[in-house]
C-alpha cells in the first residue's frame, strides 16, 4: 500500500514512512492511493472476533508488507489489551438507548476519551518503528487539557520517545492537569506555561519552525493528521456494523461528535471500503464551521466561542482537506490551490457538484449549549445513562437529522461523563464518580516544571532533557 499526498506533490511513500511523517512536505495529509475493500462475505466471517483480532483484519491492507504482519499483530494484540489498557472486554462497547438507537462507548481506555483508542496504537507504532530503524524522537505538544493526557499515556515508558506537553499553568481544570502531571515516568517531561493555550502552541509552532533545533532532537508531532490514527478508528465502524447484523441490506447510521474531522472521516473510509452506513451526521457544538461547510458549503473562519464541549471547540479542522481531495476527484493541484487561497482569505466555497458528492454520505447540524444541556437531561431521563457533553452534542444533531426510524442510529460517546462533572451535573443534578481505576487521582503525585512564557527558556529546557 502506498500512500499519497492529498496535494499532489510530495512523494509517496509506505505505510511506516506515513506514521513517521506526519505532514507531507508539500504541507497535505496522506491518505492510502485507493481504498480496500470489505465484502458482505467478511463481515459474516469476522462476526464474533475479539476487538483486537478484528482490529488486525481491518488495517492490514492499510499497512501493507511495510511492517511484519506477526510484529503488527503483537502490536494490536498489546494496544487492545483488556482490562488493563481498556477497561472493557469489548474494548468499545455498544449501549443500548433505545429500540433502535444505540451508544457506541469509546471512553475506557486509559485517560476516559475517545482518542486512547488511536493513540495507544500509535505509540506502540512508534516504538517498534523506532527499534528497528535505531533511532529515536522527540515529541513536543501543546494542549488545552484533554489531548495532551491521551498523548502521555501512548507515550509512557516507551523506548526512544521522550514527550513534552505544554499545558498553560492554572488554566486546565484539576482533573485534567492530573491525568498527565501523575504520570511520572523518565519519558514524560510536563510544562506549565506561565501563558495561555495559544501561547502554549505558539512555542510549540516556533520549536518546529527552527530547523536547526527541529533536527538535533529528532522533533515529532502525535497530531490527528498523522494517518495511523485514522486508520484506527474506522475498526470501531465495523465492529458496530458487524454487531448489529452487518447486512448489506440494513445500513447504519452514525452521528459523530466532531472537531478536527478525524473521527467522522473514519466512518467514511469504512463506508468507502464497503461497509452498509447509510448516513454520518456531523455534529458540531456553536464552533459550526463544518456544519456551514456541508450544509451550505462554507467552509470559512470565525471566532473560537468556548462551551462546555472543549475538543470541539475549533477554528479549522485538519482532517477536512482528505475529504475535499475526494470531492475534487484526487486532484492534488486542485486542493493545493483551494488551500492556497484558504490560508489567504480563510474561507473557501464548495461548488454544487462537490456538495452533491457530499450529501450522499454525510449530513452535519449545529447544537448550541442549551440544546446540549437538553440532550444530557434527556438521555439520563429516557434511558438512565450518564453522557458527556460531547456525546450529548451527536445525539442531540443525530435525533435532529433522523428521518427514518427504521434505520438503526448510532452515536459515538467520546469523553466519559466524569471528565466534565460540572457540565453533567448543571444539566441533570447528578455528579458523575471516577471509574475504580481512577479513583485515586486526587491523592497520586504530581510533577511538573513551572517556566515562563519564553521561546528560548523553554526550547533549552527541552534540547536539556531530550534524549
Ligand atoms: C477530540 C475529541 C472530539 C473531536 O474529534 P475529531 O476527530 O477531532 O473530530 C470529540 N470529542 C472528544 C471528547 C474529543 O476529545
Amino acid at each position: 500500500m502506498q500512500y499519497v499526498s492529498t496535494r499532489g506533490a510530495a512523494p509517496a511513500l509506505n505505510f511506516e514512512d506515513v506514521v513517521l511523517t506526519g505532514l507531507a512536505r508539500d504541507g497535505g495529509l496522506y491518505v492510502p492511493e485507493a481504498w480496500p475493500q470489505i465484502s458482505g462475505q467478511d463481515l459474516s466471517d469476522w462476526a464474533g472476533l475479539s476487538y483486537a483480532d478484528l482490529a488486525v483484519k481491518v488495517m492490514t491492507p492499510f499497512v501493507g508488507d511495510s511492517l511484519d504482519h506477526d510484529a503488527f499483530n503483537e502490536i494490536v494484540h498489546a494496544s487492545y489489551r483488556a482490562p488493563d489498557v481498556f477497561h472493557h472486554a469489548a474494548v468499545t462497547p455498544l449501549q443500548q438507548l433505545d429500540s433502535n438507537e444505540w451508544l457506541l462507548e469509546l471512553f475506557h481506555g486509559p485517560t476516559l476519551a475517545f482518542k486512547d483508542v488511536a493513540l495507544q496504537l500509535l505509540g506502540r507504532l512508534f516504538e517498534a518503528i523506532l527499534a528497528r530503524r535505531g533511532s529515536h524522537i522527540t515529541i513536543v505538544g501543546a494542549t488545552s487539557g484533554d489531548t495532551g493526557s491521551a498523548a502521555i499515556e501512548a507515550c509512557r515508558d516507551r523506548e526512544n520517545i521522550k514527550i513534552f506537553m505544554l499545558h498553560p499553568a492554572g488554566r486546565v481544570s484539576e482533573v485534567q492537569r492530573r491525568q498527565m502531571t501523575t504520570v511520572l515516568s523518565d519519558n514524560v517531561v510536563n510544562i506549565a506555561v506561565e501563558g495561555t493555550f495559544d501561547d502554549c502552541q505558539a512555542l510549540v509552532k516556533s520549536m518546529f519552525g527552527d530547523l536547526a533545533f527541529r533536527d538535533r532532537v529528532n522533533l515529532a508531532a502525535v497530531n490527528s493528521i498523522n494517518w495511523a490514527r485514522v486508520m484506527a478508528q474506522i475498526v470501531y465502524y465495523v465492529q458496530t456494523v458487524i454487531a448489529l447484523g452487518g447486512r448489506q441490506d440494513r445500513p447504519i447510521d452514525f452521528s459523530v461528535p466532531t472537531g478536527n474531522f478525524g473521527d467522522v472521516f473514519a466512518g467514511y473510509v469504512a463506508a468507502q471500503m464497503g461497509v452498509p452506513i447509510s448516513k454520518l451526521v456531523v455534529a458540531t457544538n456553536i464552533n459550526d464551521i463544518l456544519s456551514r461547510a456541508l450544509n451550505q458549503g462554507d467552509y470559512s473562519c470565525g471566532q473560537v466561542q468556548p462551551t462546555m464541549s472543549p475538543s470541539m471547540d475549533i477554528q479549522v479542522s485538519s482532517n477536512f482537506e482528505r475529504l475535499l481531495f475526494d470531492l475534487y476527484g484526487r486532484d492534488g493541484a486542485e486542493v493545493n490551490s483551494l488551500m492556497q487561497r484558504f490560508v489567504q482569505s480563510r474561507s473557501l466555497e464548495l461548488g454544487p457538484d462537490q456538495l452533491a458528492q457530499a450529501h450522499k454520505q454525510f449530513t452535519a447540524a449545529r447544537v448550541d449549549e442549551a440544546q446540549t444541556s437538553g440532550a444530557i437531561a434527556d438521555v439520563l431521563a429516557q434511558s438512565g445513562v450518564l453522557i458527556d457533553p460531547h456525546t450529548a452534542v451527536g445525539i442531540a444533531a443525530g435525533r435532529k437529522q433522523r428521518n427514518d426510524e427504521h434505520v438503526p442510529l448510532v452515536t459515538l460517546a467520546t469523553a466519559h461523563p466524569a471528565k466534565f462533572p460540572d457540565a453533567v451535573e448543571r444539566a441533570t443534578g447528578q455528579r458523575p464518580g471516577l471509574p475504580p481505576h481512577m479513583a485515586d487521582l486526587f491523592d497520586r503525585e504530581e510533577r511538573y516544571e513551572t517556566l515562563p512564557n519564553d521561546l528560548g527558556v523553554v526550547r533549552n529546557y527541552v534540547e536539556g532533557l531530550a534524549g
